[in-house]
């Protein structure tokens, strides 16, 4: 309540009192030496001791130390120098009721001088609440502060695992890709081993249809020769018994022939074949082939041999190449009718040799030239001729081993021209 005694005029005292009366903050007027003069009901009510309690005493006794023991020190300073630490200011300050709690408070001081005399005024409002309030609005934050670093933990690993997750899948994905891979790879081999068993089962058909044919024919030419031999006993007989000794000899030849052309395929296709490298004059070798198939000429047929060189040497395997020629010579034959000629022609070509066979024979239906060469093919005008459809197939596999090429010109009923090429010199 105010101090009636410095205030002269009633009328003013009145107004005043009502006025600091009604205030909800405590207010204190303090001398000098910080003696309380006056202090409010709202004052009384805050620190918790009566107006009788407070007024008199020093400030000091609202304070909790340091304060307590420094607020004569703070007014003198003040006084001494002039510096203003919170009058006119105003600051927070921790106030220190009768049972001797604490509690904050925003302290604004003012500074009055009546008649002569300094006094200090002091406003207090209790600001627990609003400390309180800006505690939970600090904890709040505080964990505000602490769940978004949760959350952005948390975040980055679930990041974490949709990346390690994602290259687990990367890594499956690639995983499957190569089983796929590894699948169709399997799968293509299994295709290409059924397309080898069918081929292969195809050639046995091919082989026991071929065997059963070709070997039929001179296998009972023989049986009847022999048993004819036989019968011719007696001396006048002697010619036809030579006949059919020779038509055996003939038949076992062709047996013979096969059974090379069979066991030359099985050398090629175990890779048994090594060809034998010399030098050799090809012409030569033109001449004792001439005089080989002498006897397989038909009547009037005629084999011509050209050199369009002389003195051609060649470094190969010698014997394959006259296999080679052999075949091709036998077949112009075979395919020939009688009277015709086969005209075999050499001609060097770069750093090769050409061979050319050429017939007046049957010549190869134009649908069948595509066949031609795979084992066991014959064409469809050359079913009543014998043949096993072994002997081209076999001059294809020697070429490639050697590193030649064969080629062939064909007309049906006109006659064809088989035309092979060679390196001069081998190379391994
Ligand atoms: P073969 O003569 O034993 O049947 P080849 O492999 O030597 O076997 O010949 C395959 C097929 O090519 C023959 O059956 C024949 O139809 C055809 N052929 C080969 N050479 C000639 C040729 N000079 N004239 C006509 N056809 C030929």
């Amino acid at each position: 309540m105010p101090n009636s005694n410095l205030f002269p005029n009633e009328a003013h005292f009145n107004i005043l009192q009502s006025i600091v009366e009604t205030a909800i903050d405590g207010i204190l007027l303090i001398d000098p030496a910080g003696k309380i003069l006056m202090v409010n009901t709202a004052g009384t009510r805050l620190f918790g001791f009566s107006t009788e309690e407070m007024l008199g005493n020093n400030v000091s006794m609202l304070m909790p130390p340091p304060d307590r023991d420094h607020h004569n020190d703070y007014i003198d300073n003040y006084r001494r120098t002039g510096i203003r630490k919170i009058i006119g200011i105003g600051r927070e300050v921790q106030g220190r009721r009768k049972n001797g709690t604490l509690f904050p408070a925003r302290l604004a001081v003012s500074e009055v001088t009546i008649e002569g005399n300094q006094y200090f005024t002091g406003i207090l409002q209790d600001i627990t609440e609003m400390k309180a309030v800006q505690q939970r609005i600090i904890n709040l934050n505080n964990e505000l502060k602490q769940s978004v670093i949760d959350k952005t933990t948390e975040l980055q690993e679930t990041v974490n695992l949709l990346l390690e997750t994602n290259q687990q899948l990367n890594r499956s994905i690639e995983k499957h890709k190569s089983y796929e891979l590894a699948l169709l790879a399997t799968r293509d081999e299994l295709k290409k081993a059924l397309a080898m068993e069918k081929e292969l089962n195809s050639l046995k058909s091919r082989f026991v249809s071929m065997t059963s044919h070709e070997f039929k024919t001179p296998l009972s030419s023989i049986l009847s020769s022999a048993s004819l031999i036989s019968k011719y006993v007696t001396t006048e007989q002697e010619a036809d018994r030579a006949r059919h000794v020779d038509r055996i000899k003939s038949s076992v030849n062709h047996l013979n022939g096969i059974m090379i052309d069979f066991l030359s395929l099985t050398k090629i296709d175990e890779g048994h074949f090594i060809p034998v490298i010399s030098g050799f004059l090809i012409e030569d070798l033109l001449v004792d082939l001439q005089a080989e198939t002498q006897d397989l000429l038909k009547k009037d047929q005629e084999l011509i041999c050209r050199h369009e060189v002389k003195g051609l040497h060649i470094n190969s395997d010698k014997k394959v190449i006259r296999n080679i020629l052999y075949n091709l010579l036998s077949n112009a034959i075979k395919y020939s009718d009688e009277g015709k000629k086969i005209i075999c022609t050499i001609m060097p070509i770069s750093d090769a040799i050409q061979i050319t066979i050429k017939d007046e024979g049957m010549g190869i239906p134009a649908e069948d030239q595509k066949h031609i060469g795979s084992r066991f093919f014959r064409a469809t005008n050359a079913i009543n001729v014998p043949g096993t459809g072994l002997g081209l197939n076999i001059v294809l596999s020697y070429l490639h081993t050697l590193k030649g090429e064969l080629s062939f010109d064909s007309q049906e009923g006109k006659g064809t021209t088989f035309t092979i090429q060679l390196p001069l010199h081998h190379e391994k």
